[in-house]
């Protein structure tokens, strides 16, 4: 397992786990490297380093009852959660998240007298279990790259049955804001400016 990415000065960087044989293998397939052995953190260097998946977005969306619909772009749809409190950037607060049924890509623009487009942009999955297998196995991790999100975060399903129940987590890294309320801080619509009120 592995990714390899872009260096921002020069070259690539390349990240393997395996077999040590098979690991000193792939060195000498590459021939003059600069190489190190890291730590293992779990699903933490993944978490960081995903692979590109597509896009996401977070509705606020003012129903019977108040919330956020998180939607991330998976094989050509948009899993969705209802978050009733929205999401956090402190890694210490755990929100409900409420699976529902999926969306059609073509709904990520819409607002309209209940609805804003709270946040949007482009998200990596990560974690050692590919998409969308971890969502199937309840554990979920992926990389924001939003307007107001940033960051790791994680899905945790706690609640199997016909509504299933999820922990939308921060995840501890230079992005994260302890102590923040993002929802309350930062309110408006990144596509209209406007405020669900
Ligand atoms: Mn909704």
């Amino acid at each position: 397992m592995g990714w390899v990415k872009a260096a921002p000065d020069a070259g690539l960087l390349l990240h393997a786990e395996g077999d040590p044989a098979a690991i000193e293998a792939l060195l000498g397939e590459l021939g003059e490297v600069d190489s190190e052995s890291v730590r293992v953190e779990g699903h933490e260097q993944f978490a960081i380093r995903g692979v590109p998946a597509g896009v996401f977005v977070v509705q606020e969306h003012q129903a019977t009852a108040h919330h956020f619909d998180l939607r991330l772009e998976v094989d050509g749809v948009m899993r969705s959660w209802a978050v009733p409190k929205g999401p956090s950037m402190d890694p210490a607060v755990k929100r409900l998240a409420v699976e529902v049924e999926d969306h059609s890509v073509s709904h990520n623009d819409y607002e309209g007298p209940a609805v804003i487009v709270w946040d949007r942009g482009t998200y990596e999955q990560g974690g050692r279990v590919a998409w969308p297998a971890a969502l199937e196995r309840g554990h979920a991790v992926f990389v924001l790259h939003g307007e107001k999100l940033r960051g790791g975060f994680a899905l945790q399903r706690t609640r199997d049955g016909t509504k299933p129940q999820w922990l939308l987590i921060k995840r501890r890294d230079e992005c994260a804001r302890p102590g923040s309320d993002v929802v309350a801080e930062l309110p408006a619509s990144v596509v209209s400016g406007r405020t669900l009120a």
